[in-house]
């Protein structure tokens, strides 16, 4: 009976192919789930193919994620016998140390050790093999084999990868997605610039994902709606306008493609034509394209290189700014599809760090012009804290309340009017000016009319608008920032 359910188990994990599809398997590659062939010993083989199966049946992870995994777990079965371990008793904790000390010795084929998450990754599958194989499969393995929770390698901070806005900004320029020829690369690319859409997920949407949000009948509001194979939860992102009008022709597209073949409504909103069949676009194609427009854009980072534009840089550049204009993290992480709040947290510290560098480096001013001195220690941390506080919380159009957040303010209206509390920076320069000509106009009007209350009203916000705008004109960023 034993061997029967175990027939099943592998059956089911190399054969069924509706269960592939069903947890996002992008082809049906035969060899898929062969890689435990190679392993001699018959009772290490079984908890490796059983393990694996029962991540696939129980839908735990993406199929490319599994995938993963098993490489991981047949890696350690090999070393485990190549270091004569020829029975379950054999899986000790000693033994797990020593997988451990291998995993993080290892190099890549440039001699650089892999990455605290790679490492992790490693010896996380080979814990949960040997727990489940302790529970389903044999009592054999020792108790006490097993990974404490400080010792798995500690994963690596990311570094930043989102794109700097002017690269970012070139690219979304409309002549700048002209260059891609093929209109559902250019879809594809809009998708996945401008909603941080994963490539794969991109490339599997299903061909109704839009959602028309659009319930008065006088809004042009939409979502873009699909199924996240990593996390499993249902994304819905809301979309500009021109992504949805782009989504749609590409609707048309896969309609005209499908009638073609001879199909009712398609699957997939990106069926690859190629292939003369419903399979989904390639992500790998995708990269290829975006390789092609960098070069074709001739896109280079402050060092003079070829800037390599990448999905998961859309992705990042995509959470940062949501980030950077104040949308709630937790937002963010739904936007995203992270299961794990964590996860989002990332791009949130190095989205903290860029923009206290950028505050540091800038140039803050009172009402009167004057300069206001950067605090150092603890008092900078309290003056950053102060400065994030005051933008999510009382955002004035021309800079910033400086007023503790939980007093309210007790002159409506007169920030500029000799206010303590307002901060401004050269970010507002622009809106300084524009408002500055506003009030030279009223002036000139009151006077004309002789409203000399008005004029009077108007005189003294104008004078320290003024002041103010000299004193930015002095910062080096202007130029750039003003216009
Ligand atoms: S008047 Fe002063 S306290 Fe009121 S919002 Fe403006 S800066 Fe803040």
């Amino acid at each position: 009976m034993y061997l029967t359910e175990f027939q099943s188990w592998i059956e089911l994990a190399e054969g069924n192919f509706s269960v592939k599809r069903r947890i996002g398997t992008r082809r049906g590659g035969s060899q898929r789930w062969s890689q435990s062939q190679d392993i001699a010993q018959p009772w290490l083989r079984e908890i490796v193919e059983r393990w694996v199966a029962y991540r696939v049946n129980t839908e735990a992870a993406d199929a490319q994620h599994i995938g993963q995994q098993e490489s991981h777990v047949v890696e350690f079965a090999r070393w485990a016998e190549a270091r004569d371990v020829t029975n379950p008793e054999g899986v000790t904790r000693s033994l797990l140390l020593d997988w451990l000390a291998e995993v993080n010795s290892q190099t890549n084929k440039h001699g650089k050790k892999f990455s605290g998450g790679y490492r992790s990754a490693k010896i996380s599958a080979v814990s949960m093999m040997i727990q489940y194989a302790r529970v389903e499969i044999t009592q054999r393995i020792p108790s006490n084999a097993l990974y404490l929770a400080g010792e798995f390698p500690a994963r690596d901070i990311p570094s930043p990868r989102f794109l700097e806005p002017r690269l970012i900004d070139t690219l979304r320029l409309p002549r700048s997605l002209d260059l891609v020829v093929d209109p559902a690369h250019r879809t594809a690319i809009l998708i996945m610039m401008q909603v941080g859409v994963r490539a794969g997920h991109t490339c599997s949407l299903p061909f109704d994902c839009l959602i028309d949000l659009n319930r008065t009948g006088s809004l042009d509001k939409w979502a873009l709606n699909f199924i996240d194979t990593k996390s499993k939860m249902n994304i819905t992102v809301p979309i500009e306008p021109h992504v949805a009008t782009a989504i749609k022709a590409q609707q048309q597209r896969a309609l005209v493609e499908s009638a073609k073949m001879g199909l009712a409504v398609p699957e997939l909103l990106f069926a690859n034509s190629r292939a003369r069949s419903t399979r989904q676009l390639a992500p790998e194609r995708l990269n290829i394209v975006l390789r092609q427009w960098a070069a074709d854009l001739d896109l280079r980072d402050s060092a003079g290189q070829l800037e390599k534009i990448t999905p998961h840089r859309f992705r990042h550049t995509f959470a940062t700014e949501m980030l950077e204009k104040g949308v709630p993290i937790e937002v963010v992480q739904k936007l995203l599809g992270h299961r794990s709040l964590s996860s989002t947290q990332i791009y949130a510290t190095t989205t903290d760090k860029r923009m206290r560098a950028e505050w540091e480096n800038a140039k803050f001013v009172n009402v009167r012009g004057e300069a206001i001195e950067m605090a150092e220690g603890p008092a900078a941390d309290a003056e950053w804290l102060l400065n994030r506080m005051s933008h999510a919380m009382q955002p004035l159009p021309n800079g910033a309340c400086g007023l503790p957040i939980q007093q309210s303010c007790p002159h409506a209206n007169a920030c500029l009017d000799n206010c303590p509390h307002f901060i401004t920076s050269v970010e507002f320069l622009g809106v300084h000016r524009a408002q500055s000509l506003e009030f030279e106009r009223t002036i000139s009007k009151a006077e004309a009319a002789g409203h000399f209350r008005l004029v009077e009203i108007n005189k003294r916000p104008n004078e320290n608008l003024k002041k103010i705008i000299n004193a930015l004109e002095d910062d080096p960023g202007e130029a750039s920032d003003a216009s």
